[in-house]
């Protein structure tokens, strides 16, 4: 006998998991228990939208931010609220957001009616999930020592911690001269303002540490150090939502390989461009196909992809604020910023003071040596669950719960959000939402497409009789 109230319990209150739970508390039907657990306090917030520092804004215009896939202008309209000359192509603070996820799931929670779901909220620190068994449903025990049962469980754990781009001993040697995750350390409080600083990579978290190092009033010099020294992108400065070009028949018209399609991209953006359009809306429409045309593609083109093309994907895909951009563009011009293209070879105390960076230039034989006082691990947050520090993580592939995808992108997950086990089946009690979905989809990493996937989540559970949906 199915119980009179089932519980839903979602492990993580980040993005995915309170866009999951707010999707179960405005369309349930019948009696529902929601529990939302997290190890902190700070609901619907997570890595991206827990920052205080106003100046670290979305990167993603106000008008394409809206957490409910079915309300494009949810967010917009909350925007405007807030400070009436926000406007859809508006760049606002991440905190603003975090508010606005925690209003949503309050308001969401407030009109759910007594005969649909009912929603806990739950601090603490998942370490393990045992499947139901005997009779008993499924199970999550927690660090103090709690255990917390229900029919379905929503993984919504997020993002693995970067990857350290450096040893042990030389973080060991560095000591606090290394931050290895600057979104739990914050900057301001550990580097000197004179201090020479190397920030290990060039993405949107490395502009992000330079953006918090302008406002500390920073003096002295930053390096960035990345795999190709791609410099970030802008968006470009926008009032009006952007063009949508047709991208599906140059995709369709191109050959089934990997060269094929990028050629046939290439020649039809180059020749958008010489007509004055601007790239940015072609590759902002190749997003809704990313995910058919990535598990279209085999194994050996995903892993040449990955090899030669994703640091451009990247850049040319995950673009950063145009504000966040001038910074960015006033420090070189200043000649305080250096954006170099190579790999850590050794960093060591040096005789005078600092720590010596050796390095090799992308392409080179020969070593390049500079000193530095301070150096931030901005590399992108990881998909490789093997060797995660999360214990949760650790007990899920130690238990053959969840097993990592051979590309080290995240975890198996079918077209239902089920989550597969080492033998490859999929348990119809235990699902995941969230970033890693990126192994599957390759792109899912931001709201336009979580929004959907929660959505889509819910869908799928109500199908498989966790909840009765409208
Ligand atoms: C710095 C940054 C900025 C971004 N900016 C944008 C942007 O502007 N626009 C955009 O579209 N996308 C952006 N993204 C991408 C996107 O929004 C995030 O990937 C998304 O928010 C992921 O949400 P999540 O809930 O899956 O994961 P997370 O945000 O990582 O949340 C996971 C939650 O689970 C909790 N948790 C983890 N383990 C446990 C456990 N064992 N027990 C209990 N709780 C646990 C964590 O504490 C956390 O609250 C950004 C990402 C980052 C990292």
């Amino acid at each position: 006998m199915p119980p009179a109230r089932p519980t839903i319990l979602i492990i993580g209150a980040g993005f995915s998991g309170t866009a999951t739970a707010v999707q179960l508390l405005r369309q349930a039907r019948e009696p529902l228990d929601v529990v939302l657990l997290n190890e902190s306090g700070r609901m619907a917030r997570g890595l991206a939208y827990g920052t205080d520092s106003l100046e670290h804004v979305l990167n993603v215009p106000a008008g394409n931010m809206s957490a409910l896939a079915d309300d494009p202008d949810n967010f917009l309209r909350y925007c405007r609220w807030v400070d009436a000359r926000w406007h859809a192509g508006s760049f606002v603070p991440r905190r603003i957001y975090g508010a606005y996820l925690e209003s949503l799931l309050a308001a969401a929670e407030s009109a759910a009616g007594p005969q649909g779901a009912r929603l806990q909220r739950v601090v603490g620190r998942a370490l393990r999930v045992r499947p139901p068994a005997g009779g008993l449903p499924a199970a999550v025990l927690l660090e103090d020592g709690r255990e917390l049962r229900a029919e379905h469980i929503v993984l919504a754990f997020g993002h693995v911690a970067p990857e350290h781009p450096l040893d042990a001993a030389t973080r060991e040697q560095l000591g606090p001269a290394y931050t290895g995750d600057p979104w739990r350390q914050p900057l301001a409080e550990c580097v000197p303002p004179d201090a020479r600083v190397l920030l290990v990579g060039a993405g949107l978290t490395a502009l992000d540490m330079l953006v918090s190092l302008d406002r500390a009033g920073h003096r002295g010099p930053v390096h960035l150090l990345s795999r190709r020294g791609l410099a970030p992108q802008p968006h470009r400065p926008q009032r009006e939502r952007p063009a949508h070009p047709e991208v599906a028949s140059v995709l369709a018209g191109a050959g089934p390989t990997l060269r094929a399609q990028l050629r046939a991209l290439r020649q039809t953006i180059g020749a958008a461009v010489a007509r004055g359009e601007d790239w940015r809306d072609w590759i902002g429409a190749l997003r809704p196909h990313t995910p058919g045309w990535w598990r279209a593609l085999g194994a050996a083109d995903r892993r040449r992809f990955l090899r030669h093309l994703q640091p451009h994907w990247d850049t040319l895909r995950h673009r950063c604020a145009p504000e966040a951009h001038a910074v960015f563009e006033r420090w070189r011009a200043d000649g305080r910023l250096t954006l170099e293209a190579g790999r850590i070879v050794a960093l060591q105390p040096a005789a005078g003071g600092g720590f010596a960076l050796r390095w090799r230039p992308r392409g080179a034989v020969g070593l390049r040596e500079r000193i530095v006082d301070h150096v931030v691990n901005c590399t992108a947050p990881s998909g490789r669950l093997a060797g995660s520090a999360s214990p949760l993580v650790a007990a899920l592939c130690a238990d053959g719960l969840v097993v990592p995808d051979a590309l080290g992108l995240g975890l198996l997950v079918d077209a239902d959000y089920r989550v597969a086990d080492a033998q490859g089946r999929t348990a119809p009690w235990l699902h995941y939402v969230g970033p890693l979905l990126k192994a599957r989809d390759w792109e899912a990493t931001a709201i336009p497409e979580l929004r959907q996937h929660a959505a889509a989540l819910v869908a799928r559970l109500a199908v498989a009789g966790a909840c009765r949906c409208a």
